[in-house]
Formats: C-alpha cells, structure tokens, sequence
C-alpha cells in the first residue's frame, strides 16, 4: 500500500506490534526514545528508523507509551503533517483522549484512541484485540493499518471510548487476580492440591483469564516473566476508578482492588510483572502459590 505507516514508541508491545507493518505496507517509520531500539527494529523488520520529526509526516501515526502523559507531552514537541491519523495504542486517560482529538483537529489531524489487549504475545502473533474511540470516517481509513496487528477491531464510541474500554477491562483482570490469589491461598491453607483444584476450577463458573493462564503459565511454576508491568496494571486501575469517581458511582470492589494492586506496585521490586501482585498476599499469608 502506498500509504506512508510509522510507530512511535517500541517498548514491550510496539516493537513486536510494528514488525507487522512492512509485510502490509511499503514504507514504515520507527522511532523510540533509546534509539538504539530503532535501529535494530530496522535491520530486523526492514522498517526505517528515522527522527520524530520525520516519523509524524506519516499518513498513519501509531503511538504506544507508557500513559497519556507522555503521549501529550511528545505531540506538543512535534508538527504533525496535515491529514494523518494519530492511533495511540497507550492505555491511556479517555479525558487525554478526548482534549487531544479536539486539539488536533484544529492542526487538521484525526486522533484515535486505540488500547489493545492480548499481551505480548498476541502482539507477536498480530492477533490484537483493538478498542476505538473516534469518529467513523478516521476509523475506516485506519483499519487496514490495524488489521496487520490485530484480530478483533471495534469502534466503540467516541473519542475516549477506547481508553475507558480498556481501563474496565484491565480492573477487572485485576479483580480476577485479586480473587484468585485470595482463593488459591485460602485453599492451599485447606490443603488442597493446588494443580487439581486449577484443573475443577477451569472447568467451573470461578475461571476466569487468570486461572486459565496467568497462575499455570506465571505464578504456580514461580517464572512470573516480565511482558506486563505491574506499574501499568496500577496505572490502569487507576483510570478505571477515575471513571467510577466521574460518573459518581459506588463500586466497592473495584476500589479495593486499586487500592491492593497499587500497594502491591509500590511493594514490589522494579522491573516486577503483573502476576507477582499475588507475592503480596503470599508475603501477608507465609503461604506461597506454587
Ligand atoms: P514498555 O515500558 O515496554 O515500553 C514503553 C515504550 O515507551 C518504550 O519504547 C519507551 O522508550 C517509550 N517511552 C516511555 N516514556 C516515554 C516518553 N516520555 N517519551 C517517549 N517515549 C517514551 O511498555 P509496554 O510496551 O508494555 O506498554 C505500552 C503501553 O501499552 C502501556 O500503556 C501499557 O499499559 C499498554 N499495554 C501493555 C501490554 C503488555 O502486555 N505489555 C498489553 C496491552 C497494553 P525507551 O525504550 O526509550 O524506554
């Protein structure tokens, strides 16, 4: 396709998400605040590392920082070329999207919000999920660039729509990681054989994505590899809870669960993956989910 494609911010998601590019489109910019992850994204995937300022001359912009925050701070540094679409794939702040959306239009460039689920391996395998907030018009143009990463790909309202979408999703992973880690420590105290009451609870109405992958593949063999950041899971409560507070509504679980997982954020080493949220409990029980 002729149409020119960049992504701004190869971290754990961006750098396997912006592989998929080339195969679909013929020019691809990458740019990353290291550099060096630029470069080695180009001779690996035959991308083009190039300057920011380069990078948002593209038709379609992709973005995918760590919060909003940083995505608003490096657009104010940049003049984005007329017509492009922005599409940050940030789990950002539906209130960032929506005053950026409006800011950019005044520069003659569409904002998408657009978080994505599916961790790092579903970045790898371009089988993505994407949620959208936008208009219709940018959304259609846009598809296509998101198709070569992503498998399901839905408009769900209007800008920030996407953002709070992603915000509920991810609180309530937490609440089911929360709830796991209460039940597995309450049954190991009975003990039951952790393995075999996975295997029941798998088969039953409690199972949820934690108990289907992150205890077997993370905390019951003790690897809890890094792909998730346990900083951004605390981050992404916390926009969910923002959005219970805007809307004035009581939602008790969810703000314990913000609560817990922050607290096991600041607990935890740096570098620390999601999963290792259950150490907290371990720590307060002497129990261990192994
Ligand atoms: P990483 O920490 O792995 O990567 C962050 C990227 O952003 C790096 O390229 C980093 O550059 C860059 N960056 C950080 N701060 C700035 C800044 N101020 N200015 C410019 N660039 C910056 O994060 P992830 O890839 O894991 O996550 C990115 C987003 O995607 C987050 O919002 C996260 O919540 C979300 N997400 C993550 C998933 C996962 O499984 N990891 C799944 C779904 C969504 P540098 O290399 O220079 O540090």
């Amino acid at each position: 396709m002729n149409t020119t494609v960049a992504f701004i911010g190869l971290g754990a998601m961006g750098y396997r998400m912006a592989a998929h590019l080339p195969k679909h489109f013929d020019t691809v910019y990458v740019w990353n605040r290291n550099f060096e992850k630029a470069k080695q994204h180009a001779t690996e995937y035959k991308t083009q590392a190039v300057e920011l300022e380069q990078a948002v001359q593209a038709d379609i912009i992709f973005s995918c920082l760590p919060t909003s925050k940083d995505v608003e701070e490096l657009i104010q540094t940049v003049t984005i070329k007329s017509g492009a679409i922005w599409i940050d794939c940030t789990s950002g702040v539906p209130e960032s999207a929506q005053k950026l959306a409006l800011e950019l239009a005044l520069k003659n460039v569409q904002f998408l919000d657009a978080p994505v689920s599916g961790q790092t391996i579903g970045a790898e395998n371009a089988t993505l999920t994407f949620m959208v907030g936008g208009s219709q018009t940018a959304f259609q143009i846009a598809l296509p660039a998101m198709q070569a990463m992503g498998k399901l790909i839905k408009l769900v309202g209007q800008s920030g729509a996407g953002f709070a979408v992603k915000a509920v999703n991810n609180m309530m992973m937490a609440v089911h990681l929360c709830a796991a880690a209460e039940g597995f420590t309450t049954l190991k105290a009975h003990g039951v054989n952790l393995n075999e009451a996975l295997d029941c609870i798998n088969a039953s109405s409690g199972k949820s994505g934690v108990t289907e992958s992150v205890l077997p593949q993370r905390v019951f063999n003790r690897s809890f590899p890094l792909t998730f950041a346990l900083p951004l899971l605390a981050k992404d409560t916390g926009i969910a809870v923002d959005l219970i507070r805007q809307a004035k509504l009581s939602a008790p679980v969810i703000g314990l669960t913000q609560s817990l997982i922050q607290n096991a954020s600041n607990l935890a080493e740096p570098n620390s993956d999601f999963s290792t949220a259950v150490k907290m409990y371990e720590s307060w029980s002497k129990i261990t989910l192994d």
